[in-house]
């Protein structure tokens, strides 16, 4: 079964922690070894996994992502959020987490992180755990 979460995000470029939600889908499923697959449903934003203990990492990745494709560069799109569409093809709209002993299977510094790209919005996350 499908699970569906949803996301506040609060800046245009942000990486929010989402490993809660996550952990939550699979307690409900009941499931003890298998894998939870992450699926972001948007053309502006992703999903990654990467460090949480540092808070200044996520920042970083988000500011480089912005220096990398910068806003109003002088794409064609006239929606004029081409640079948030060009990051979320770039991160990728989803992520594959095994489940041990009912548990993501994450290494120590490891989170899982919405990526939000053209905020601020209220975003959907799905997730679905299988054995
Ligand atoms: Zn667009």
């Amino acid at each position: 079964m499908i699970k569906e979460f949803r996301v506040k995000t609060n800046r245009r470029n942000e990486l929010i922690d989402i490993t809660g939600e996550i952990r939550s889908v699979i307690a409900e499923s009941g499931i003890e070894e298998g894998y939870c697959h992450i699926f972001v449903p948007h053309t502006t934003a992703a999903v990654t996994i990467n460090e949480k203990a540092d808070p200044d990492v996520s920042r970083d990745i988000s500011g480089s992502l912005e220096k990398i494709v910068p806003p109003g560069w002088g794409y064609s799109h006239a929606e004029g959020n081409s640079d948030s569409h060009i990051k979320s093809s770039m991160v990728g709209a989803s992520e594959l987490v095994l489940i041990s002993g009912a548990k993501p299977v994450l290494g120590t510094w490891q989170a899982v992180f919405f990526c939000e790209f053209d905020g601020p919005r209220s975003r959907k996350c799905l997730a679905r755990v299988s054995e």
